[in-house]
């Protein structure tokens, strides 16, 4: 028979730990599962590795791993799966089922009014037990870990409906010990203002630890600055017999059952506004190569989801290593890649085969239509359900016309989300040597579109003013205006002598550096055949550039 392993996150509290170690036991003495060990995956003991290993070295080779969570955030998603990965290493052909978090679950919410109805009340009020008619005066605040997974948080809300429900309750709102919010003082203030008398604060936690703790010592702090509230506070839902039944539910839903996790509401698969990091950010290993019958969905690469989203990613000079990590966790979840010819071409090559590749020069379009079919391109693959990355060179908004992008996203009603990137504008100064600002050197940098030139009519650099800074300036797309700029630069006042570094595809295996003076880096630049993508860098830092390999 499978044997199982349940799997606790572990915590400071030595109550803690005995309720875990009692519970396992009770579930060990139903006799309903042939081999029961229970682990912690940190802080208590004992770890994982040893319930694993006990089972492993009676013969158990395919086993449940049961995670003792309420709901699934962090630990159930990631860490629990990532210690299970561990052990498969250390036990080759080791292969596991994952069960799914207890809640939320009937069981746990007639434990919980159960905790409840018995929460004492304070040492100087009568009575213990809430009878059926005090329901309709008591207010519960259901109060859960907290997570920075709104989707854990969501369950717990949930819970306060489902335990509302029916129950006779004058009101159920949830709150969070840690993470999120509404704390524990302020649902309890929310409540006083609904009018509340008499208030149950019922931790949603399996054990007692250190976050229980916290729940009553904040109560408690509640409650001697309002002497006019009846606060009380419940026990934890505990070890329990209704506690073990979930456990074997769990177990044999592990083993026969459709085990989904909320995928909907999975802010690591769909964009939950304020948590665009999550979307696509891998998951420590949690798909089970081993297991052929693969009864789980809860990996987060599915892309057959109904969830469009744009997201404008700065892609870094160039290399491929030089993206942010969130950039590049979009870029893997990525379903479209809309890419420019200047963003990390290198990152292609590791996208998924099925993901779609849109070279944004060459979206088909009418005469200066560029732009305008680019968002449409943006918009329509978002509205067919797919995720898609604008993947742009540098930063999205250092003249990359991303805001553009992002603008018609919004008009469209697309979810849609930047990520900034390493510009070029910083990023190839600093890869050639040179440090756009220096103590004591230059205390302001400036960065400049010498896409049009001066004198342009539809120019709105104030070139004037930039010959009279003393700081560094540093100039893109000005390959072809450069002579002209060092001109006028010269003509406001900047001395002709002032250093220029020409930095050409900075970060790239071609990258070259060409120094000259402000007066003669049109002429040197021509010369040496400097050519896109290049900036140049102007002012005092330029003659501090350090040689050889800076990047
Ligand atoms: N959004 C981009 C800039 C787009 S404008 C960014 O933040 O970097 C394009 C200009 O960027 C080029 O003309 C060039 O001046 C500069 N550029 C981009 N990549 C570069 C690179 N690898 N080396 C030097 N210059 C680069």
């Amino acid at each position: 028979m499978t044997g199982l392993v349940v799997v606790g996150h572990g915590t400071r509290s030595a109550a803690g730990v005995e309720q875990f170690a009692a519970l396992v036991e009770r579930v060990r003495r139903r006799g309903d599962i042939g081999d029961v060990e229970g682990g912690f995956i940190e802080l208590s003991r004992p770890p994982l590795t040893d319930a694993v290993g006990a089972l492993v070295a009676r013969g158990h080779r395919a086993l449940v791993a049961l995670p003792l969570v309420l709901t699934g955030a962090g630990h159930g998603k990631g860490d629990i799966p990532a210690a299970m990965a561990r052990e498969q290493q250390r036990h080759p052909g080791l292969s596991y089922r994952y069960g799914r978090p207890l809640g939320p679950h009937p069981l746990l919410h007639e434990a919980l009014e159960q905790r409840i109805d018995a929460a004492p009340a304070g040492a100087d009020r009568a009575g213990t037990e809430l009878a059926g008619a005090d329901r309709a005066g008591t207010w519960v605040a259901l109060i859960g870990r907290g997570s920075t997974d709104p989707d854990a948080n969501a369950e717990v809300a949930k819970v306060a409906r489902l335990l509302w429900e029916g129950r006779g309750y004058a009101g159920v709102e949830p709150g969070f010990i840690s993470l999120a919010q509404p704390s524990v003082p302020a649902v309890l203030e929310r409540l006083r203002r609904l009018g509340a008398r008499r208030i149950v604060v019922a931790p949603y936690f399996l054990f007692a630890g250190v976050l229980p703790d916290r729940i009553v010592a904040q109560s408690a702090e509640f409650a001697a600055a309002h002497p006019d509230l009846d606060v009380r506070v419940a026990e934890v839902i505990g070890d329990c017999d209704a506690l073990a039944d979930l456990v074997l539910e769990r177990y044999a839903e592990a083993l026969g059952g459709d085990i989904r996790m909320n995928c909907d509401t999975c802010a690591y698969r769909v964009l939950m506004p304020g948590f665009a990091d999550k979307v696509g950010r891998p998951q420590r290993p949690h798909d089970h190569p081993d297991d052929p019958v693969g009864h789980h969905h809860h990996r987060h690469d599915h892309h057959d989801h109904g969830h469009g989203s744009v997201a404008v990613v700065g892609g870094g000079p160039g290399p491929d290593d030089l993206i942010t990590v969130r950039g590049k966790a979009l870029l893997d979840a990525a379903d479209v890649v809309v890419v420019d010819r200047l963003a990390p071409q290198g990152l292609l090559a590791g996208l998924r085969p099925d993901v779609l590749v849109v070279d944004a020069a060459k979206v088909p379009r009418g005469p200066s239509m560029a732009q305008e079919a680019i968002n449409e391109a943006l918009v329509s693959h978002a509205r067919a359900g797919r995720r898609v990355v604008r993947l742009k060179g540098g930063d999205p908004y250092v003249f990359g016309r991303g805001h553009e992008e992002v603008q018609a996203c919004v008009a469209a009603g697309v979810p849609v989300t930047v990520v900034p990137g390493v510009s070029s504008a910083l990023a190839a100064p600093a890869l050639a040597g040179v440090p756009v600002t220096h103590r004591g050197v230059a205390h302001d940098v400036t960065v400049v579109s010498g896409h049009l030139p001066p004198g342009h009519p539809d120019s709105l650099v104030d070139w004037a003013a930039l010959a009279r800074a003393r700081g560094t300036v540093v100039l893109l797309m000005a390959v072809d205006t450069i002579a002209k700029i060092a001109t006028v630069l010269i003509e406001h006042g900047r001395a002709p002598e002032s250093p220029v570094l020409a930095v050409q595809d900075a970060g790239l295996p071609d990258q070259r550096s060409v120094p000259a003076r402000l007066d003669e880096i049109g002429a040197v630049a021509a010369r040496e055949g400097v050519g896109p993508p290049a900036v140049f860098v102007l002012g005092p830092v330029v003659a501090l550039a350090t040689t050889g390999p800076t990047g």
